[in-house]
């Protein structure tokens, strides 16, 4: 297989607005991008025996565009498995995912984060929204290079071959009615949203992979008075801004306790909202809430299979839909890294809350794992198999146990992680065969994990 190409020949590729893949496309690139899409017709096929095609690299199975992951923490990954042992709720696993960030540096940050983007990176997810707030030392004091925890995301990613958005976090207090951080939460902070914007605009990555964005913690972790300065830091850069909203009913409550509206309210009253802001989970919203997200044009990053994971309840995705507002998906806390998972998890979610099927169809799922997802993270150049857009291609094999006799339409509800064959970014091969080709990444990621896991 060669590291690069400038001619792929997909069995089946999703194109944009088609309802369903289409036989036998030619996909050429240039310089990291595509340059031109050709479905192959009987007609436009040459006679038997004459095969002008030759040079072009087969690609057996279902291309897709990069898969974007919207919303990551990637050191929750090494939480995976150990929070089953008895009863509890979100707080509960909060207190042992403070425990491994205590841990973390960034060196064992760099290699855990590696072994995780190269995960993503298996699974067919070709760019990652890092929500990241792990900013300094244990104790809260600086590193000697402040953005040492972010540059070692920057890096890891690079490792991995995926594209990152790193949305760097503003983390100010521990409650809603703004008491300090203690314990492992004094890392987070950079004490407010002035010192926050210093820190965060100090650090500009230049590598083509990689951007910044900003993030909100939450309305518990930014006090209402700090708010404006991150939305109007983002604002300014014209670039994507996250905020985690609503997971928790008791984050509801106690906005309400303290400034006598729910938290979407709050965001509006501070500027948050808009087209380039995604609230992320959105789980218990109330009706004014859907409207105030949808008149902003706010998009909202589903993150199902955590919010199954916590037992924080199901988001109200077809109503959000209905009210026009873009939904995007994020693997978050690494419970499962899959996004054909996460996809059909919206329409099942649905089912089972109301006892009826089709509430999504499948050009709906695949659109909120793809360009959607990359839209929310600022590259909206990428998801897309078309002229300009950016070169990724993602390919699910149809001859697997649990694809083979699957109709190519029928991805989404079929296929996992497992079934990614191969995966290009921007024009380079990362994973082929289903290897990745510069990590080892079930090794990678058990060294990683011990070395920040409490025993
Ligand atoms: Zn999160």
């Amino acid at each position: 297989m060669p590291l690069t190409a400038t001619r792929w020949l997909a069995e089946y590729a999703w194109l944009p607005a088609h309802a369903e893949p289409t036989p036998d496309v030619l996909i050429e690139v240039e310089d990291g991008r595509i340059s031109a899409v050709t479905p192959l017709t009987p007609g436009s096929r040459p006679p038997s025996g004459v095969d002008v095609y030759a040079d072009a690299v087969p690609l057996p199975g279902l291309t897709l565009p990069g898969l974007a992951n919207a919303h990551s923490h990637a050191f929750h990954r090494a939480l995976r498995g150990r929070t089953h042992g008895g009863r509890g709720d979100f707080f509960s696993w909060r207190e042992r995912m403070y425990a491994v960030a205590d841990r973390l540096d960034p060196d064992t940050y760099l290699a855990l984060a590696r072994a995780v983007y190269a995960e993503m990176a298996l699974a067919g997810i070709t760019c990652v929204g890092e929500f990241h707030y792990l900013h300094h030392r244990p104790d809260g004091g600086a590193y000697d290079d402040p953005n040492a925890m972010g540059a070692a995301l920057v890096e890891a990613a690079a490792h991995a071959g995926v594209r990152l958005t790193l949305l760097d976090t503003c983390y100010l207090a521990s409650t809603v009615d703004g008491r300090p951080l203690a314990g492992p939460q004094r890392r987070f902070g950079d004490g407010d949203a002035a010192g926050w914007a210093r820190r965060a605009g100090a650090f500009q990555p230049t590598d083509s992979h990689a951007r910044v964005g900003a993030a909100v913690h939450s309305v518990r972790a930014v006090p209402a008075d700090q708010l404006r300065t991150v939305a109007d830091w983002a604002r300014d850069r014209q670039a994507p801004l996250h905020v985690h909203l609503s997971e928790q009913p008791a984050e509801n409550d106690e906005c309400r306790a303290v400034h006598g509206r729910t938290p979407t309210a709050l965001l509006a009253d501070h500027g948050v909202l808009g087209p380039d802001t995604t609230a992320v989970h959105a789980t218990h919203p109330t009706s004014a809430d859907l409207t105030l997200l949808a008149d902003s044009r706010t998009g909202v990053c589903l993150c199902p299979t955590t919010e199954r994971d916590l037992a924080d309840g199901i988001g109200p995705a077809r109503r959000m839909a209905d009210a026009g507002i873009r939904l995007s998906l994020g693997s978050d806390s690494h419970a499962v890294v899959d996004m054909f998972e996460e996809a059909r998890a919206v329409e099942l979610d649905e089912r089972l809350r109301t006892r009826r099927r089709g509430h999504f169809t499948p050009v709906d799922l695949f659109a909120t794992a793809t360009a959607a997802g990359h839209a929310a993270l600022g590259w909206a150049d990428a998801g897309r198999i078309a002229v300009g857009a950016r070169a990724d291609l993602v390919t699910v094999r149809l001859d697997t146990a649990r694809t083979a006799g699957v109709p190519p339409v029928g991805v989404f509800f079929a296929a996992g992680a497992a079934d990614v064959d191969q995966v290009v970014v921007d024009g380079r091969v990362v994973v082929a065969d289903g290897r990745h080709l510069s990590v080892d990444v079930p090794a990678e990621l058990s060294a990683s994990i011990e070395a920040v896991t409490p025993s």
